[in-house]
Formats: C-alpha cells, structure tokens, sequence
C-alpha cells in the first residue's frame, strides 16, 4: 500500500491497507517509528484547523462506525461539539466481544498510536479534555501495548498539558472490563466505567448528548479512531476513493471457522464474501464443502454458498441478506449440524444476556431449551413456528441491541435450512450426526 495514493477506487481482490498501515511494520512500542511514518501528521493537521473544519473534513469523508453499526462519525462528534456543557469525553470502545472478532486487537497490538491520535482528535473537534479506552480484560497484551503506547505519548507532548504546545490538553487512560459481552453497548460500557454494574440505558438520550456521568460523550470502536488521523491528513477525497460510495474506506475483517487461512485481512468496502473466503481464506480445508458463513459476527446472519457473491458493506444487508457488522467471516463445512450451530450461538446469547429485560432473559433461555430439544430429537414444528414468534417478541420489546439483535441469526438460519431443522424431527434425525438423536421409535 502506497501511501502517496495510488490506491484502487473500488471492489479491489487485493489487500488495502489504512488502519493496519503500520501492523507488523512498525515496533509499537516505539513512538518514534510511528511518527517516522507520518504518525501524528494528522493532529498536527487538525490542531492548525478550527474544530467545526475537522468535523466538516469527517463529514465529508463519510466514515462511518466500524463497531458495527455504521453511525456516521462526522455526524456523531457535531452532535457531540454543538452541546453546551462544563466537560466533555471521549471513549475508545475496546471491549471486543463479538465471537470471532478479533481485529481491535490487532490493532491495539500492533498499531496503537493510531487509536491514540485519533482519540486526541476527537478530542480536539468535540471539546473533550479527557479520554478512556475501556478494553476487555483478558486483552492482556493489547492493554500492556497501550499503556506503553500512552506513557510514550504523555513523554512526547501528544497527551497532557498542551498537546504539540498549543491551548489544547488531552488526558487518557485505559479502563479493564471483565469480560461481560453487553459491555460493549456503549451505555452499559459507560456504567461500567461509572463504577456501576454494566447494565445498558435507555436510549436516546444518546451519549453525543448525555454520556459519561451524564455529560456528553463520543464514543467509537477502536478501528473508527484509526480511521481517523489518516483522513485528516490525506484528506476527505482520498477517503472517498476508496470502497463503495455509501461506506468509504477500508474494512478490516476476522477469518475464522473453516477456513485454509485464518486471520485478519483489511480490504476495501464492498469486497465480497466469496473473496473474503476463497482468496483471502484460502477456501475450505481438507477437501471439505462449505455449509453456510455466517458474516458480521454473533448478531450476523448465516447465508448459503450460492449467496457468497454478496458485497459487503453497511447497506449490504438490505441489498442481500449478508450482515457487515463488526467484520467477521466464520466459515462453516458439511460437518457441521445446522442446529447444532444455532444451540451454540443460543447458548451464547443466554449465557450474556444481563438480565435487565425479560423479552431477552426469557427469550433466549426458551429458544435454547427449544433447540436443545430438536437436537435430542424432540422438536416438532410448532416449536420451530415458535422460535420464529418468539423472535418477534424479542425484537420489538428487548431492551438493548443484545436482545434485538439475536433474531437477525436465528431467523437467518431457521429459514436456509429449514429442511434440516425439520429433518430433526423424525428418524433417523440429525443429517449429519452432529446431533444425540435419543427419540424412542
Ligand atoms: P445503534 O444503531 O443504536 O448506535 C450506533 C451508534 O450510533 C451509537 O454510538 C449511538 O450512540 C449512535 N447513534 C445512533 N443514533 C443516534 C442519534 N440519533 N444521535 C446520536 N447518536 C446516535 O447500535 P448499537 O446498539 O450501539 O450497536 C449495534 C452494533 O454493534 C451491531 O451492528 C453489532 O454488529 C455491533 N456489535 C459489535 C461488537 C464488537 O465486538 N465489535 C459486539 C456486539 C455488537
């Protein structure tokens, strides 16, 4: 990757490069190798500029969240600017929990500077003099590489008093999670730091207005922050250049499941699946079939192999079903059961739901109990009709994305593989004997 530019437009095969532009290059413990590859230039660029610019050069480069959801950022950090108020935050959401997302960390361990700059930035445009990076605790190594990364910031003038001698003063710390998935929704995130039980609040207001102790806050994922200090500094046009048009940029994604190639790849908005799996994966291994993906991580949906060509980006899941979300491509084989996978998934949900609601605590205790009861061979088809009224239910009255979430995967799977569903109610049962088959003859 040039950085001079000379990147393709749109729906590149091949690998592009802006948040993890330094990852394995650089060492990220050494500040200076950073700045040697321009690290800082964007601050330095939007501390010559006056908030309202920054904000503006964001707006147009239309980044949008990479936690998941897409909120434009510009948008987010204007709302943030125009509340009049005594003290403002900032918030790297790091608490990567989604299953199989394991790009933030990468990030943080590779590159973590850029994170930092482009908290300071945010700073900087909204009028927030204090930042958190609230991270998942049992990022042992991401956390070390950014309090290494922070005290280096601090002994250089990028952090405290002054930032780079001007009016401006930024401080930033780090705050551990324990490992509780709803965490990550950003307003039981910011109970968590509150000192609170993580439990999520009503929205809106949302944190733009009313965040931390109640004053207003940007919060973004740790890739939207990377994203950041290289528009300021190439600009709102190169940004552009890249990716589709309604979701510029890059998006870095995690490969797993069974996949050749495991790993992280960042590639160009509106790459597809098939890409994403057969070039960048390296296909399916040991001479096996692919079942099903399931893309943009737990709350994603499941599509079948003939819909691979689908293109990823924020709008893709209206266009074809196929979720972006937080990036992730979980390659499943014939070996698989697809009850089986949506118990699992289930059973993830119920373990992390906080309880707070009844539409998610009940909910996704009953669809478990449910599909445990097709996997032992004892569902019937009003229970499959169930599953579908119950994820209605869940959908219109949970409290929080969590509960909301859960039935975009399970109705994506209950209605691909219906067949297999069904063939679980009748000998000789689970079609890949993945399943304890125990209904008496
Ligand atoms: P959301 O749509 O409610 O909000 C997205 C962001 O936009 C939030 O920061 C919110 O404050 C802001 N926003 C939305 N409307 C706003 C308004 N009117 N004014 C000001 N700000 C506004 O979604 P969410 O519940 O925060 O997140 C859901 C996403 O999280 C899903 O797409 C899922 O993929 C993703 N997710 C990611 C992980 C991970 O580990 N990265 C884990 C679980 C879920």
């Amino acid at each position: 990757f040039d950085s001079g530019g000379s990147v393709e437009a749109t729906k590149s095969t091949s690998e592009v490069r802006i948040v993890l532009r330094n990852a394995g290059s650089i060492d990220p413990r050494n500040l200076e190798e950073y700045i040697a590859l321009d690290g800082y230039q964007g601050l330095a660029k939007a501390l010559r500029m006056t908030p309202e610019e920054v904000i503006e050069e964001l707006k147009k480069s239309n980044l949008r969240g990479r936690g998941g959801a897409g909120f434009p950022t510009g948008l987010k950090w204007e709302f943030t600017q125009k509340v009049r108020s005594d003290e403002k935050f900032v918030i790297c959401n790091a608490d990567e929990g989604e299953p199989g997302t394991f790009k933030d960390r990468l990030i943080m361990e590779g590159d973590p500077h850029s994170v930092i700059e482009g908290m300071v930035i945010a700073g900087y445009a909204v009028g927030a003099s204090k930042g958190y990076i609230y991270i998942r605790g049992e990022y042992f190594e991401s956390v070390s590489s950014l309090r290494d990364a922070i005290s280096k910031a601090y002994e250089y003038g990028l952090l405290g008093q002054s930032v780079l001698g001007t009016e401006f003063s930024f401080d930033l710390s780090v705050r551990l999670g324990a490992g509780a998935y709803v965490c990550g929704e950003e307003t039981a995130l910011i109970e968590s730091i509150e000192g609170k039980s993580g439990r999520p609040r009503l929205k809106p207001p949302y944190p733009p207005v009313s965040g931390l102790y109640g004053k207003p806050t940007v919060v973004n994922n740790v890739e939207t922050f990377a994203c950041v200090p290289p528009i300021i500094d190439k600009g709102a046009g190169w940004f552009r250049s890249i990716g589709t048009q309604s979701s510029p940029g890059t998006k870095v994604f995690s490969l797993c499941g069974d996949l050749v190639k495991r790993g992280i790849v960042e590639v160009p908005m509106g790459t597809s699946v098939r890409d994403l799996v057969h070039k960048f994966g390296g296909g399916i291994p040991k001479g096996r079939t692919l079942k099903m993906v399931q893309t943009g991580g737990a709350a994603g949906t499941f599509i079948k192999p003939e819909e691979m060509d689908a293109e990823l980006d924020f709008d893709s899941f209206k266009k074809s079903g196929a979720s972006l979300g937080s990036g992730v491509i979980l390659a499943i084989d014939e070996t698989h059961c697809a009850v089986d996978i949506a118990k699992n998934l289930m059973e993830f949900f119920a373990h992390e739901s906080c309880g707070k609601c009844s539409p998610c605590r009940e909910g996704t205790r009953v669809i478990v109990y449910i599909l445990d009861e097709f996997s032992k061979g004892r569902g019937t088809v009003e229970m499959f009709n169930q599953l579908y009224d119950i994820s209605e239910t869940m959908e219109e009255s949970s409290f929080c994305g969590l509960g909301q979430s859960v039935p975009i995967p399970l109705r994506s799977i209950l209605d691909r593989f219906k067949d297999e569903f069904l063939s679980h109610l009748n000998s000789p049962g689970c079609p890949v004997g993945v399943c304890e088959f125990d209904k008496p003859e």
